[in-house]
């Protein structure tokens, strides 16, 4: 599987917003980010004037970079928000946070979206009581997750427990930290998604 291996803090530096692609650091005083809020590189203190499109372009690779998707398949997740009912940035952006990385990722059982997808892809947990290891897929209302039970003493999990008991959990989900067993209790909305973006821009990109 394709992946990005540049360094994950300098990706924050350049979309010029912290994506929290480092699991537990992110939350700390140590982010690279909240240090050196700038571009990397040598000119990376000199502002540019950007254009449209180019401001539209980086709130694209922002949110690409932030739930970790390439090119072809963030296009595909635009193509279908589009067609679906309602307003189009915001069906994209629910249908991003209801990737299967990503619920592991906002239920705590991982301290990062990547490692979440790493864990999923070794068969770490169950959806509805049989086992998962695809990333992209879709959650439902209703549906259950849980760490599997021969993976419930595994360090990661006792360690991304501990970072889930600060970071808590959005509404859309239930968690049961103790039993490692979350539920999809309502599709996740604008208002759950608390990073910085603004879909619009991200519309008026691919509605050129
Ligand atoms: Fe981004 Fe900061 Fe996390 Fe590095 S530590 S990935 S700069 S949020």
């Amino acid at each position: 599987m394709a992946r990005y291996t540049e360094a994950k803090c300098r990706i924050c530096r350049r979309e010029g917003a912290k994506l929290f692609l480092k699991g537990d650091r992110c939350y700390t005083d140590k982010c690279a980010y909240e240090r050196r809020p700038y571009a990397p590189g040598q000119h990376g203190r000199i502002r540019k004037k950007m254009s449209d499109y180019a401001v539209q372009l980086r709130e694209k690779q922002k949110t690409r970079k932030m739930y970790g998707i390439l090119e072809e398949q963030f296009r595909d997740y635009f193509k279908r928000a589009d067609m679906k009912k309602g307003v189009t940035g915001e069906n994209l952006l629910s249908s991003l946070e209801r990737r299967l990385d990503n619920t592991i990722y906002r239920l705590g059982f991982a301290t990062s979206r990547a490692q979440a997808r790493q864990l999923v892809r070794h068969g770490l947990f169950t959806l509805n009581g049989r086992r998962v290891n695809i990333p992209s897929l879709q959650v439902k209302v209703g549906d259950v997750l849980e760490v599997r039970e021969r993976n419930r003493q595994s360090p990661i999990i006792q360690e991304a427990q501990q970072v889930i008991a600060r970071r808590g959990c959005p509404a859309w989900l239930e968690v049961e930290g103790d039993k490692l067993k979350g539920k999809v209790i309502a599709l996740p909305t604008r208002e759950d998604v608390q990073f910085p973006i603004n879909e619009q821009l991200i519309v008026e990109l691919y509605s050129k």
